[in-house]
């Protein structure tokens, strides 16, 4: 009798143990991914629970607001709108759309989002559950954009500038031409010929029309706030057409031998086989494409504000013009056309070793090899306009150099994929090169800048 009930009281103790441990086994793993501060009419909610084998007993996704919770997901239950699919072997990926579209009692103001999930442990006998929260912010107003500035005239590959406002003041917004987003800065505190901008809700968008994008893309404001709340509306714009020219380079193996190596020298980013002939398409073709994303990147490092001061960009005419913006070149070898590229710049040449003047006051953000563009300098002038000067023999400023319009960059040469010693220039906007002949003329300066500051 002694003896049973020792043994009774070894196998409870035992199973009480095991009752305690398996409630401090691991408990499933959630992470609330998405949204991350604020919801509004229709916000993506994204959340990640993870268990092994992806074995739970529960599973609840709750907005709470004002004492009343809201049910977004409970598992094997109605599952609403939310889907649910595995990822990997251990995790659950749960995503549906929470706002006030979702649930219309939603007000504006504090929420919070609630994630419970268990999984269960002891051959089922119990439970271990976790719980996350994420505090979010109501956000219901819908963002405003509308058009200040009139008359927006866009030339296919050309660049235009528009003043608008967008309330409330803390939201993204800009150009959508296309699909190609162009954001607006705020204009408040720029000063243009003594005149100075003071609506805290005044924001300034330099864009372009891509010089390979209908000239009928749809050219509209846009404007959208971290809740997912957007707006668009339209403002008067005109497109104009321009036809580019077309040419045909000639290319000999005195010049492939020269350029092809010296550029496959310089970078790690292509290393193509085969003859030189192949190796220089590659370089045209995929080290082009490459040095343009490359390019196009320094873009987010644009000023919010003008650093320029409202006078033209320095027109280079000292120079004969030898390619102009976007023609179309063709590329022939041994009397066979081989390649086809656009030319996005302007090459002017003068004499070698001339000096490269920046086109205007900026900061170098690049100062370095490039690729194709061999010794290259890129500055930016803010709000999305920057210039870029290629095929320098030498480089006289280093990146984080504040320029002053007309400052020596260093002096032409023929680095990278030049015949001879030349200047390549061009200006990009929001990162899309774009002519820059329109920036040299005083009127253009005028008429598209300065007049809409007034
Ligand atoms: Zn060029």
């Amino acid at each position: 009798m002694r003896f049973l009930l020792g043994l009774i009281l070894i196998v409870v103790l035992a199973a009480g143990g095991a009752y305690v441990v398996a409630g401090h086994s691991v408990a499933p793993s959630i992470t609330i991914s998405k949204p991350e501060k604020f919801v509004g009419a229709s916000t993506p909610l994204e959340v990640v629970v993870s268990a092994p084998e992806a074995r739970l007993s529960a599973m609840r996704i709750e907005l709470e607001q004002n004492g009343k919770r809201f049910p977004l997901y409970a598992m094997g239950g109605e599952t609403g709108k939310a889907e649910v699919r595995p990822e990997g072997a251990d995790k659950l990926h749960i995503t549906r759309d929470v706002g006030k579209a979702a649930v219309p009692e939603l007000e504006a103001g504090s929420a919070r989002i609630i994630v419970t999930a268990s999984r269960p442990v002891l051959y089922g006998i119990r439970n271990v559950e976790s719980i996350a929260t994420r505090d979010v912010t109501v956000r219901l107003e819908r963002p405003r954009v509308s058009v200040m500035s009139t008359h927006h005239y866009i030339n296919l590959g050309g660049s235009e500038m528009i003043v608008y406002r967008a309330t409330p003041a803390d939201i993204e917004s800009g150009v959508l031409v296309g699909d190609i987003e162009y954001p607006g800065y705020p204009a408040a505190g720029a000063t243009v010929e003594g005149v100075k901008i003071n609506d805290p809700s005044a924001r300034i968008a330099f864009f372009a029309l891509r010089y390979d994008q209908d000239v009928n893309t749809p050219i509209r404001l846009f404007a959208r706030d971290e809740a997912g709340n957007s707006a668009r509306a339209d403002f008067d714009s005109r497109t104009f057409p321009k036809p580019f020219k077309k040419s045909r380079i000639a290319l000999d193996d005195r010049f492939l031998e020269r350029v092809v190596p010296a550029i496959l020298d310089g970078t790690t980013e292509v290393r193509p086989e085969g003859d030189t002939l192949a190796k220089f398409l590659a370089i045209n073709g995929d080290l082009r494409r490459r040095n343009g994303d490359k390019i196009a990147s320094f873009a987010k490092q644009t000023a919010p504000e003008m650093l320029w001061r409202g006078a033209v960009f320095h027109p280079f005419t000292n120079t004969a013009v030898e390619s102009a913006f976007a023609d179309q070149r063709t590329y022939v070898y041994k009397g066979k056309d081989v390649d086809r590229q656009t030319h996005l710049g302007f090459d002017l040449a003068s004499f070698a070793g001339t000096p490269i003047v920046a086109a205007n006051r900026g900061k170098v953000l690049f100062a370095d090899e490039l690729g194709i563009y061999g010794n290259c300098v890129i500055l930016d002038h803010g709000m999305g306009v920057q210039s870029l000067y290629a095929h320098l023999s030498s480089i006289g400023v280093k990146a984080g150099d504040m320029v002053q319009k007309e400052q020596e960059l260093g002096k032409s040469g023929m680095t990278g994929m030049a015949g001879g010693d030349h200047l390549h220039y061009t200006m990009l906007v929001s990162g899309q090169m774009v002519n820059p002949v329109e920036w040299w003329d005083q009127h253009w300066i005028e008429d598209r800048v300065l007049r809409k500051l007034r």
